[in-house]
């Protein structure tokens, strides 16, 4: 590259970042600068909201938020919430299926712009896991709680106990029972775990990934979901990222982290979900049983997403209004 054309790129990456992150009177800008980076701001990049499947009421909500000038944060966990109350939605929250002893638990994460984390794993009465882990994240000295502690948390921070297993699910568990067959099915009802990423009017990028687990794990099972850096990881300076489908093939690319490193490197949202991706496939010689699927955002609002199997989508809510896009696919 000539030098005349890295300065001047720099120079503008500069203008732009120095948008993003609210600082741009920090730089010494001509005026054709400023505007064509004001340009970019106005074209209603942000806020912005991204959520794996087609969870068009949780995208809504985050980004009408966002709208109204939330934080990323204070929007991502509003939007969850919205499927872990919806007992329709059998893989997120109440009314998730049980695991194969009839126990609903559930798994989620959250991490703010300033990279703090918080998580809890195996909870069983309250539907607003990632409400809790914002709580892990806020009020305590640590990043996770599981289990019987993660229970007696939530309610000693205030939230209500629920029953999780609803009828509907119940009906299912029986079924299942009858023939006790555990094989995960890809694109489940065609949603699964939500994760969630939200840019805020200043550019702040927060996100949450929340999930009641494969249906019918062994009792005890842990997915990616909660797992800071596999179901979601994001650094306020590049991006983030989150995963849905098989959270031990998951787990061991620690793929949303692989993913937010790529991006940070110079790769796109897009290369970077593909590069995720083809380790797992790579590594997995099952691959082709079961789905993994991520979904990326760097900071100049530049989306991916990438999957196994044919039929993932996302949902991006941007500028009013919500569209549900078909993840590209390796088969
Ligand atoms: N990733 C979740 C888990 O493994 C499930 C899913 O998204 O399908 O628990």
């Amino acid at each position: 590259m000539k030098r005349r054309n890295f300065i001047l790129q720099s120079i503008l990456g500069s203008a732009v970042l120095g948008i993003f992150s609210n600082s741009v009177t920090a730089f010494n800008l001509d005026k054709s600068l400023k505007n064509s980076a004001m340009i970019s701001y106005k074209s209603n990049i942000f806020p912005l909201t991204i959520a794996t499947w087609n969870f068009p009421n949780a995208s809504k909500r985050a980004g009408e938020l966002l709208a109204e000038g939330a934080t990323a944060l204070d929007a991502v966990e509003q939007g969850v919430m919205v499927e872990e109350a919806d007992i329709r939605n059998t893989t997120v929250g109440k009314g998730g299926a049980p695991d194969r002893d009839g126990n609903v638990t559930l798994d989620a994460c959250i991490m703010s712009p300033s990279g703090d984390a918080g998580a809890v794993v195996y909870l069983k009465y309250t539907s607003h896991a990632a409400s809790v882990a914002r709580k892990v994240m806020e009020e305590t000295p640590h990043v996770m709680l599981a289990g019987e502690g993660a229970d007696l948390f939530a309610i000693q921070q205030g939230f209500e106990k629920e029953e999780l297993f609803t009828e509907g699910s119940k009906l299912a568990y029986q079924e299942w029972l009858k023939k006790k067959e555990y094989k995960p099915i890809i694109n489940i009802e065609n949603h699964d775990t939500i994760g969630m990423l939200c840019i805020d009017k200043n550019g702040d990028i927060a996100g949450a990934c929340t999930s009641s687990g494969l249906s019918y794990k062994i009792n005890g099972r842990v997915g990616d979901s909660p797992i800071i850096g596999s179901g979601l990881f994001l650094d306020n300076e590049v991006g983030g990222a989150v995963a849905t489908g098989m959270g031990e093939a998951i787990m061991k690319s620690v793929g949303s982290f692989l993913i937010v490193e790529l991006m940070r490197q110079g790769q796109s949202p897009q290369d970077a979900c593909e590069e995720a991706i083809n380790r797992i496939i790579k590594a997995n010689p099952n691959f082709k049983e079961f789905q993994a699927a991520f979904i990326a955002v760097n900071k100049k609002g530049e989306i991916g997403s990438h999957c196994i199997q044919k039929g993932f989508s996302y949902v991006k809510y941007q500028d009013g209004k919500n569209e549900n896009i078909p993840s590209s696919y390796n088969f």
